[in-house]
């Protein structure tokens, strides 16, 4: 028993300092019910299993027994993340806290196979500099992701791809993730930027098209088949418009790279994330037409994220990738849409819609969550430790 339970507040402590890394071990014993001394003792074999380190803290002023602050150890456990997007890949080892020791970004020009190697080689590097010190792997892409295959990456036009190739230690059922890259921002949003602390939360992401996660509990909601979240390919969109998915009417259609060239009269861009991030900024910059295109989605936006709460009732919606920007240029059509489409009784007051905090590390940063929540488990850190 006495085992279980030191297992049990070594794993809440190591929790603790992941979440929110300079937390102090007087906070850390509050927040999880033990005595000081347990604490310190606990601590103490955590330092010396190389999962947490511990500097003096600054003095509070308080009486009694000096705190410590509590951080990743210098040389604790690791986990190998990729992120991959429209025009750049990014691969960084984390440690425990959501810190990056190492990282290497490059940009591309979506040609599959290079991309592909190039990942894997990186990914290789940085498990052969690191060794046994890397304990999870994980990979964040621009597509729907099922299991760990990347179906379909419309602004990548990629299909069918197996992840798991880019993880040279990949084992089915190992400590390998794949995800979507605007669900895995959500999942960093909700953990160490704009949804911290919140209950539910919707996260929505605009890239190539809309995507994100219901955040509940702490855990993304993720749905039978782990593809939950494709928010853009709910038909708010003109019904008969048909969608890169295949369907017809998604929301995508009005608020995607596509949509805002047909606002501009203008060609079908072959790169509709960079062809959106030129308009708004040619917004940005007070362009009449392209404020006004971008108003006209800011609209759609607002209608949809109404569409969201209604739907899924949460404490707060958070809105990243270009949603970001877009949020800040079109502020008034976005909230005026989402007032209109908010049944009456939640609009008093309506659940706050903010930007990301994150920014483009969002993706890279909600791998590195799901990798380390395969590692911080009794079960993960056992396996550390012998
Ligand atoms: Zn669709």
């Amino acid at each position: 028993m006495r085992g279980g339970l030191r297992t049990s507040a070594q794993t809440a402590i190591t929790r603790a300092v992941h979440d929110h890394p300079g937390v102090t071990r007087a906070e850390v014993a509050a927040q999880i019910g033990i005595p000081s001394g347990f604490a310190a003792e606990t601590v103490g074999r955590l330092v010396a299993t190389r999962l947490v380190s511990e500097r003096p803290a600054l003095a509070t002023g308080r009486r009694g027994r000096p705190t410590t602050s509590l951080h990743a150890h210098p040389d604790g456990p690791l986990v190998a993340v990729a992120a991959i997007t429209h025009d750049t890949w990014q691969v960084a080892a984390v440690e425990l806290g959501g810190t990056k020791v190492a990282a290497t970004q490059r940009p591309h020009h979506r040609n599959q196979a290079r991309v592909l190697d190039a990942v894997t080689a990186e990914l290789g590097q940085v498990s052969r500099r690191f060794g046994t010190r890397v304990r999870a792997a994980a990979v964040a892409v621009p597509g729907t992701v099922a299991g760990s295959e990347l179906v379909h990456a419309p602004g990548l036009a990629w299909h069918s791809i197996d992840l798991s190739a880019l993880w040279p230690h990949y084992e089915p059922g190992g400590e390998f993730v794949a995800g979507n890259d605007a669900s895995l921002a959500g999942v960093a949003e909700s953990r160490h930027g704009a949804g911290a602390g919140a209950g539910a939360m919707v996260y929505l992401h605009l890239d190539a098209g809309l995507g994100g996660t219901l955040i509940e509990a702490g855990r993304a909601v993720r749905g039978a088949t782990g593809t939950a979240g494709e928010f853009g390919h709910m038909p708010f969109g003109e019904p008969a418009r048909r969608c890169r998915c295949g369907a017809r009417g998604c929301w995508n259609t009005s608020v995607d790279g596509r949509a805002l060239a047909r606002l501009l009269h203008q060609r079908v861009p072959a790169d509709d994330v960079s062809y959106s991030r030129r308009v708004l900024a040619s917004a940005r910059a007070g362009q009449p037409r392209a404020l006004s295109a971008i108003r006209t989605v800011g609209s759609s936006i607002g209608r949809g994220i109404a569409g969201l709460v209604n739907g899924l009732d949460p404490h707060l919606v958070v809105v990243g990738g270009l949603g970001s920007d877009l949020l800040h240029i079109a502020a008034d059509e976005v909230t005026a849409a989402y007032h209109d489409g908010l049944m009456a009784f939640r609009a008093t007051p309506p659940p706050p819609v903010l930007p990301a905090r994150l920014g483009t590390d969002g993706p890279l940063l909600g791998a590195a969550a799901e990798a380390f929540a395969r590692l911080l488990t009794d079960e993960g850190l056992q396996a550390w430790v012998s």
